[in-house]
């Protein structure tokens, strides 16, 4: 058996073995797709799958959180490309026999975040199988303020902010993620983000991802990284790094003016830098590179 591959890697096979699709603006590897829809349009797509056992226990959490978090995450990328939500749809299998109550409980999640975020259900699909729950979710939106956002457009001298404390998801917020849509059309009104990503997986590996679109370095303050105030004492810092599923946007966007606000709140954790300064953290005993730790969906 050949060792599971990285997400990344399955992105890079996918990506490989296509053509660009001639209206498709972005290309694979962004939180979401910008497509040209006839001669003057363009929506925003994206995708996720959410699997009962790794991004939530069904048995523990019931079928209306995992509802509202199968959306929430995917609005969150919307959130990421500063665009406003137009609708979803979603492709459900249900474990065998399929149960009624779980159907309505999922429905009822789901409506309650599209409801909050203003995302209608546009249709879907849905079946029965031997394994866990499954739910994928394609959202669908429209192009915010500045059109399309993207990981691309960073450059050496931005600073890089991130929209609210991270770490320690696992204290129960990975069940309900704020997408930060409302954050992000402010960012966009403000014509403030150059590049801007989610941080699903974890600062240390989303924003390798990000440098590597913009073709940049970064250079990661470790005491200006906010941590959530329910992560323990020891290794704070790491669990802002490593945990994934903060759901906040890393902002990558010029220094603002000084004594300037920005429309929302942020908390500037570093610098972009030089492709060849790499990727470091930058603590009171020096740099080191940072490793991305964060969560990887094909690892064990
Ligand atoms: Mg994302």
């Amino acid at each position: 058996v050949s060792p599971a591959p990285s997400e990344d890697e399955w992105i890079e096979a996918i990506a490989g073995r296509f053509e660009r699709a001639p209206g498709a603006l972005l290309g694979i590897g962004h939180d979401t797709e910008a497509l040209r829809v006839g001669e003057e349009g363009t929506c925003i797509v994206s995708t996720d799958v959410l699997v009962d056992g790794r991004h939530f226990d069904l048995a523990a959490c019931g079928g209306r959180a995992a509802g509202r978090k199968a959306l929430a995450v995917n609005l969150s990328d919307l959130a990421a490309a500063a665009s406003r939500p137009l609708g979803f749809l979603v492709g459900a299998v249900l474990p065998r026999p399929a149960d009624r109550a779980l159907f309505e409980a999922l429905a009822d999640g789901m409506a309650e975040t599209a409801r909050r975020y203003g995302c209608p259900c546009l249709g879907g699909d849905t079946n029965a199988g031997d394994g866990p729950l499954v739910l994928a979710i394609t959202v669908v939106g429209a192009p915010g303020p500045m059109g399309v956002v993207s990981r691309k457009g960073a450059r050496p001298g931005d600073v890089l902010s991130v929209t609210g404390p991270l770490g320690g998801s696992r204290r129960g917020r990975h069940l309900d993620p704020v997408p930060r849509i409302a954050e992000a059309l402010a960012l966009a009104e403000a014509r403030l983000p150059h590049a801007m990503m989610d941080l699903s997986d974890g600062l240390s590996r989303d924003l390798p991802r990000l440098c590597a679109m913009s073709g940049v370095g970064a250079r990661i303050d470790a005491a200006l990284v906010p941590v959530h105030e329910d992560v323990g004492a020891e290794e704070r810092l790491a669990h802002a790094l490593h945990d994934g599923e903060d759901y906040e946007l890393l902002v990558a966007h010029a220094p603002l003016a000084p004594g300037a606000a920005p429309p929302v709140p942020l908390w500037p954790v570093g610098r972009v830098t030089a492709a060849a300064d790499g990727i470091v953290l930058a603590t009171g005993e020096g740099e080191a590179p940072i490793e991305p730790r964060g969560w990887d969906h094909l690892a064990d």
